[in-house]
């Protein structure tokens, strides 16, 4: 990956990316040159014809989005607020969900009995392309764009020694650690690259369950701020089914809960794009049926009184 790339370069590189997944939906961010990786220097490509005009217009104070979700994970937008993201592509409203922990693993990636654990649940090739692909599937079964960051997930990371900063699920669930504040302002900047989207409502995540990639993106948003946006929060599923992991989320934020109720095909197609992410689902839930299940039951709980919804908070 040296010197400059041309946009076909760009847009071949970006379909080897995805393991040879083609959207017609989204963008994708793409490293322009080692140097470029390194100081997290990324260039925009928009994919999709639609995509690359809306963002050539936004100049003209178009916007290339109405709604911004910021996931850390390649799954925790549409587990937590798939049935809204639903909702507003139904309603004709454009989506974007921007996925920060979705970079390749480090040339020399920081190797754990922990990591060989998880990618023998998740039990596919290429972990981080095949997640990647999962989301791109997800996505275009709700209508929205796709913007996936280089950021490496936590349990890649190493420390300044070369071992793992998050060996175990204690320390992915523990303190983000000090030696991780150039990430901060790495997310920081990328968001920054999003200033274009003027106007467009942000959501980001409130840090339920206290993952510390939750935590990195929770401290971006909170940093970026969303000029010229709203900055709202939601509530990650699962950790949200325990209240209190919630209130420890919400401590000494003053936030206001705020429901979003949905429809019946709302929800539908929430289980269906849920269903997109096949190396995940085994860490949640028992079977898809329990998965189905599940968030049925956790829309209803939401909603408190009939129908069902997801909860943010602003
Ligand atoms: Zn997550």
């Amino acid at each position: 990956m040296e010197g400059h790339w041309t946009a076909e370069t760009l847009r071949t590189q970006s379909k080897r990316n995805l393991g040879g997944e083609k959207s017609n939906t989204g963008f994708w961010l793409l490293p322009v040159s080692d140097r470029a990786r390194e100081q997290l220097t990324f260039w925009l490509l928009p994919v999709s014809d639609r995509a690359r005009e809306q963002w050539t217009r936004t100049g003209d104070g178009q916007l290339a989005a109405d709604y911004i979700y910021l996931s850390p994970h390649l799954d925790d937008a549409v587990l937590s607020c798939g049935g809204q993201i639903a909702q507003q592509t139904r309603q004709g409203r454009r989506v974007l969900v921007v996925t920060i922990c979705a970079g390749d693993p480090p040339a020399h990636q920081a190797d754990s009995a922990f990591v060989r654990e998880l990618h023998a649940r998740w039990a596919v090739e290429s972990p981080v392309a095949a997640r990647r692909a999962e989301d791109l599937a997800a996505l275009r079964l709700l209508s929205a764009d796709a913007l996936h960051l280089d950021v490496p997930d936590c349990i890649y990371r190493p420390d300044a020694t070369g071992r793992p900063l998050y060996p175990d699920r204690e320390a992915i669930f523990g303190a983000f650690s000090e030696e991780e504040g150039a990430w901060v302002t790495a997310v920081t900047r990328h968001l920054r690259r999003l200033e274009p989207l003027w106007g467009a409502t942000v959501y980001a995540p409130l840090g339920v369950g206290h993952h510390v990639d939750h935590q990195l993106v929770h401290m971006a948003a909170q940093e970026w701020g969303a000029p010229g946006g709203r900055l709202v929060y939601y509530e990650e599923y699962p950790y949200a089914q325990d209240p209190v992991a919630v209130e420890a989320a919400l401590h000494e934020k003053k936030l206001v809960a705020e429901l979003v109720r949905l429809t019946r095909p709302d929800m539908e197609r929430k289980i269906a794009a849920v269903a997109c992410y096949r190396s995940q689902l085994s860490t949640f839930f028992s079977s898809d049926l329990d998965m189905a299940h599940r968030l049925w039951l956790f829309a209803r709980l939401r909603a408190s009184e009939a129908g069902m919804a997801e909860r943010i908070w602003r």
